[in-house]
């Protein structure tokens, strides 16, 4: 039986919908995954959604829905993320699952029934808007998150008595010193549970959206004590528990490493065996945040990259565990550096070569022995770098094995040798070609859990036979490549990304998903600082009025033979039978991405023929300077037909 490795994220609050931090640490943990199968561990991941408590009261009610409408919607938001994605989840719990609450409330009454529970009031500052208790500020001080002025409350509360908990769980850090990653997140922890530490309030009684405490039926259990349990509620009865890893941004450390072992000493439970706090992601150096309006949500990034392209990125750019900086510049670099002149320019170099050369078949040789034998040194220190959650490092390490391979390839000058039909020449373009091929296999099985879909792709361009996912790394080792074997259809993996082209789309498209996500949120979208333009001549309301702006709907969309810039679409204005609009947006959107989407049309202009098509009405869009044209959107949804004014 394989040993089994259980890891978690966060289970995300939503009170937001999903963005690039909720993906970072998500990615990671699905490359985590993969490693870890690739070791043989039956390794199974959880995450899921945060679905109590007051704020997502007030965001349901400002939504116009109920708490339950408003967590369906927005955990389902979630869900697709991941699928969008293509990341490997395992379980998915919601808090609101039914199943959850049972094992919350066996948890709090094994804590009750073992002495660590206690019901006593609160009375002092308090935060409504982040139901924050903030028992060092003085009456009327700011609350230290939103700074609103807090009010003095007394409050009934059940309280978990974590302050008999200091020495356990110094001891805890002291005898597992990995149990807190990286080492500086450890030191600021000990120093913090050194100090002593005070109860906690673990009950609300002003909340109504929540999970009851036992036999307390105006009592609802307050964040921690819920959410934290979802990493056992999620595999319960599995015998997957305890968790091997909880993967968590730094932010919310003391909660996993303090409160969360103290909870589960309390209840006799298994404690974890590892947490490991990541890093903040900066956006252009600057943290991302909602009241600064630069989060970066991870969908544009997929749609115009791809999904590899930016697990690679984080997972290059960044060392895990430290703050790291996104920005759509460094990525674009980073993947025509890496993935297009790298990893993929040695792909279609060699493949193209054993095409050419050999026809298609890789020939038999042992491989250039210095190359072999650095690639040996690649695979142990590669692994071992995954193992230490030091992905950068090793990636880092695997493109020294794809540099050397290169040069290697320019030395030896297999074009040079093609052109000789000597022996000695035929054996060193063999050898030439199975080194090359030979890297290009090695690499794909050690860059797996980093970049999945290309690395498979890779894999079956060289022939290989089974799926990579459940390669076994412990069968790594140099001058396995089959000769004799078929390669398969060689086709371009990373194709080269244009920053003038691509950055101003993928900025667009964010702007689109900021405004699709507001809108669900039943938020309007920020408004994007105007542009200064020069003032047009003005023109009466009553001109104005003579544009007839409609909402439609795209039905069908295709491609206009000979015309790269113009899509064909049949479009409903709600009249009874579509029209036929012809619009010069192909090298922007997709007729795919067109199908089904809402477009604000011209509806009274007269109609024009465009390569023998007629076109009755015009899209709106917006071209920036030098870019593509991006579509216009409604912030919410609306019938076709409805009239813009
Ligand atoms: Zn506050």
């Amino acid at each position: 039986m394989k040993p089994k490795f259980y890891l978690t994220t966060p289970i995300y609050y939503v009170n937001a919908a999903p963005h690039i931090g909720h993906a970072y640490t998500t990615i990671a943990a699905d490359a985590i995954r993969r490693f870890k199968r690739m070791q043989g561990y039956y390794a199974v991941l959880t995450t899921g959604t945060d679905e109590h408590g007051q704020k997502v009261g007030r965001a349901a009610k400002a939504a116009g829905k109920t708490p339950q409408e408003f967590t369906d919607l927005i955990s389902a938001e979630f869900r697709r993320q991941w699928e969008t994605l293509g990341l490997a989840i395992d379980r998915f719990k919601r808090t609101s699952d039914p199943s959850h609450h049972k094992v919350v409330q066996e948890l709090f009454l094994r804590c009750q029934k073992n002495g660590y529970i206690e019901k006593g009031s609160y009375t002092g500052p308090y935060c409504v808007f982040d139901e924050l208790y903030v028992s060092d500020a003085n009456p009327g001080d700011p609350c230290p998150i939103c700074g609103r002025p807090t009010e003095t409350v007394t409050e009934e509360n059940y309280f978990f008595k974590l302050s008999a908990f200091r020495d356990r769980l110094l001891e805890l850090y002291e005898k597992n010193p990995d149990f807190i990653r990286p080492e500086t997140r450890r030191n600021e922890v000990l120093a913090f549970v050194e100090r002593g530490l005070s109860d906690l309030s673990i009950s609300r009684t002003t909340i109504q959206w929540g999970i009851p405490v036992p036999a307390e039926g105006h009592h609802v259990f307050y964040v921690w004590f819920d959410a934290l349990t979802t990493y056992m509620s999620a595999v319960e009865g599995e015998g997957l528990w305890p968790a091997d890893l909880h993967l968590i941004g730094k932010e919310i450390l003391r909660f996993h490493a303090v409160y969360w072992p103290a909870f589960l000493m309390a209840a006799d439970l298994p404690l974890p065996k590892q947490i490991f706090a990541h890093g903040w992601l900066l956006f252009e150096q600057d943290k991302m945040s909602k009241s600064k309006g630069n989060i970066v949500r991870a969908t544009p990034i997929q749609q115009v990259a791809g999904a590899d392209a930016l697990r690679y990125f984080l997972l290059r750019e960044i060392v895990f565990g430290q703050d790291g900086n996104f920005s759509y510049d460094a990525l674009v670099n980073r993947y025509n550096s890496d993935l297009a002149n790298g990893l993929g320019n040695l792909a279609s170099r060699t493949l193209a070569m054993v095409r050419q050369y050999r026809g298609g078949v890789l020939p038999a040789s042992a491989g250039n022995a210095e190359i072999g034998a650095l690639a040996g040194r690649v695979i142990e220190s590669t692994i071992a770098a995954y193992e230490n959650f030091e992905f950068s490092k090793a990636l880092e390490t695997l493109w020294g094995l794809l540099g050397a391979a290169d040069k290697y390839i320019v030395e030896q000058a297999p074009w040079t040798l093609a052109a000789k039909t000597d022996d000695a020449s035929r054996q060193k373009l063999d050898e030439t070609l199975y080194t090359a091929a030979e890297v290009l296999r090695i690499a794909c099985a050690l860059v797996y859990p980093v970049i999945p879909s290309s690395a498979s792709q890779i894999w079956k361009q060289l022939g290989m036979t089974g799926e990579l996912e459940d390669f076994l790394w412990k069968d790594l080792r140099w001058g396995q490549l089959p000769a004799g074997q078929t390669i398969g259809e060689v086709a371009p993996v990373f194709p080269r990304l244009d920053p003038n082209k691509v950055i101003p789309k993928m900025r667009a498209l964010e702007e689109q998903e900021t405004a699709r996500q507001a809108a669900l949120m039943g938020k309007t979208p920020p408004k994007p600082v105007p542009e200064e333009a020069p003032a047009a001549a003005k023109i009466s309301i009553d001109d104005f009025a003579k544009v007839d702006l409609r909402v439609g709907l795209v039905l069908s969309a295709e491609r206009v033979k000979g015309a790269d810039k113009l899509l064909h679409m049949q479009v409903d204005l709600g009249e009874g039978a579509p029209r036929g609009i012809v619009a010069g947006i192909a090298e922007a959107y997709t007729p795919e991405e067109m199908i089904g989407r809402k477009v604000v049309i011209v509806a009274n202009l007269q109609p024009r023929k465009l390569r023998g098509l007629v076109s009755d009405g015009m899209i709106l869009a917006a071209t920036p300077e030098g870019g593509q044209p991006v579509l216009v959107t409604l912030a919410a949804d609306v019938p076709p037909g409805t009239r813009l004014r």
